[in-house]
């Protein structure tokens, strides 16, 4: 049997004079690529943020590799997050003064990993990179952004990799370009992918779909 990288158990969470959301378990194993699905305002970033540790439920739990998020002290949570999460966003959020290159580099660091150039310019060239690794963000198309935010975010090979709405700003093309790179190197890194998307054409991308009811 698998393992099981990460599983919630009765989670909820309320904004202060907002909305109320609770969210289904979920049970995810080891390269179990899954996708959450939802309307605009269903809770997709917000489930996002509880399984990254960036908010505190009202109810519940996130097992993370058998380690309880919330359990952990404050400095730990960064540490276990630095080490075990990667995350993508809408938008790539890339250090505008740094190369590319540059900008990976200081995610290995920030995980405390050995910055390790080989490694990064293999993974650069997987995403069609490779002569890109000089240039600075504002030189790049959008597509090759959001290519090099996915390379920032497996160089550690974390155990999840968390993707808010990772094509939400890309045309058709880089779409499914995106996801099958995603799908493609995720499992090369030994990394579980977990998407977000309103856009029901990933559907058949995933076998594990997650469905968020209207809230
Ligand atoms: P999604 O990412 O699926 O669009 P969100 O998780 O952003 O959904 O939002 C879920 C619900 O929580 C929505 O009804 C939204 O209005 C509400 N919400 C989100 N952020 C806040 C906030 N900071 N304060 C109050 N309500 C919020
Ligand atoms: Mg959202």
């Amino acid at each position: 049997m698998s393992e099981i990288v990460l599983q919630t158990a009765d989670l909820s969470f309320s904004y202060p004079k907002g909305a109320n959301l609770a969210f289904e378990d979920l049970q995810i194993s080891n390269q179990q690529h899954t996708l959450i699905l939802g309307e605009s305002g269903s809770g997709k970033s917000t489930l996002l943020n509880l399984i990254g540790g960036f908010s505190y439920p009202s109810t519940g739990s996130v097992t993370i590799k058998g380690q309880n998020l919330y359990q952990l002290s404050e400095s730990s949570l960064d540490r276990f997050r630095a080490k075990h999460l990667g995350f993508i966003f809408q938008e790539a959020h890339l250090l505008k003064n740094l190369t590319v290159m540059e900008n990976i580099k200081l995610a290995q660091s920030l995980a405390g990993e050995k910055v390790d150039e080989h490694a990064i310019m293999l993974l650069l060239d997987k995403l069609q990179l490779g002569s890109f690794s000089t240039r600075l963000p504002n030189e790049l198309s959008r597509g090759q952004v959001q290519r090099v935010a996915i390379a920032r975010a497996l160089i550690n090979k974390p155990a999840i990799l968390l993707a808010d709405e990772p094509t939400a700003s890309l045309d058709d093309k880089n779409t499914y370009l995106v996801i099958e790179l995603l799908k493609a190197l995720a499992s090369e890194q030994g990394s579980t992918l977990l998407i977000s998307t309103h856009d029901k054409r990933l559907k058949d991308e995933f076998q594990h779909n997650y469905l968020l009811a209207a809230q």
